[in-house]
């Protein structure tokens, strides 16, 4: 009989191939692409198992008190912080995460900047950004991203290090491709202490499209682990 972690891994040797077509039909194979496993609700020995038997590098972690419950069981591996953060609860991440790609506010920007400093770290982090304009979710408009970014710069103890995005689910493809352009806007304006390195999109169910429109590190959940039972 199958166990959980055969479908892990048949799901993760699906994923890969997905994204190799991907990457072979959109003129990507010799870009260096990241598969984040996204972990929420799921018990460490299975995101163990992602790491030790599919060789996933990358965690996300969505809920602060769910991470720090898990997070001295994980096996090495990155972890970045991908959820909604209050500025409250920064103290309790900064010292163990490598990203925050959930930066949408200079209040938020500022709070980190002052622990990391407290701590001597330079905090990476990317700014997540509401591409759809939708009320549920968080990120900087589309609007008021270059100034944020523009204040971001001048905090010593974060270094901005690309853009972050969940699309709409009505219409992938088309806010997919906004963000695209806006990276590139951005990625143009060369601003000092800035470096649009990575973009991070695409999910379980939108990462080969993702691929098309220029994603780097492709944030996948269910896709891997099966759907999620919240408890
Ligand atoms: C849950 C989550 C994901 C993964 O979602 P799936 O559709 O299960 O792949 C990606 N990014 C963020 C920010 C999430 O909260």
């Amino acid at each position: 009989m199958k166990t959980q972690f055969d479908y892990v891994d048949e799901n993760y040797r699906r994923i890969i191939n997905n994204v190799n077509e991907a990457k072979e039909r959109y003129g990507r194979s010799g870009d260096s692409i990241q598969v984040m496993a996204v972990t929420k609700t799921v018990d460490a020995d299975i995101v163990n198992h992602a790491i030790s038997s599919c060789g996933i590098s990358l965690l996300g972690e969505n809920r602060v008190q769910e991470y720090l419950s898990k997070k001295d069981a994980y096996l090495p591996a990155a972890v970045h912080f991908i959820g909604g953060l209050q500025t409250n609860k920064v103290k309790y991440i900064i010292d163990s995460v490598d990203m925050i790609q959930s930066v949408d506010s200079l209040k938020l920007a500022s709070e980190i900047n002052r622990h990391a400093g407290r701590i001597g770290k330079i905090q990476d982090v990317l700014v997540e950004v509401n591409i759809g304009g939708e009320e549920s979710k968080g990120g900087v408009s589309p609007e008021e991203l270059s100034e944020l970014i523009y204040a971001m710069a001048e905090l010593p103890n974060i270094k901005v290090q690309g853009l972050m995005t969940i699309p709409p689910p009505h219409d992938p493809e088309k806010f997919l491709g906004r963000m695209q352009e806006l990276y590139i806007d951005i990625s143009e304006k060369r601003i000092d202490n800035i470096n649009m390195s990575f973009l991070s999109m695409g999910m379980s169910g939108d990462y080969e499209l993702a691929v098309k429109y220029g994603s780097n590190i492709l944030r996948i959940g269910s896709a891997l682990f099966g759907a999620r039972i919240y408890r």
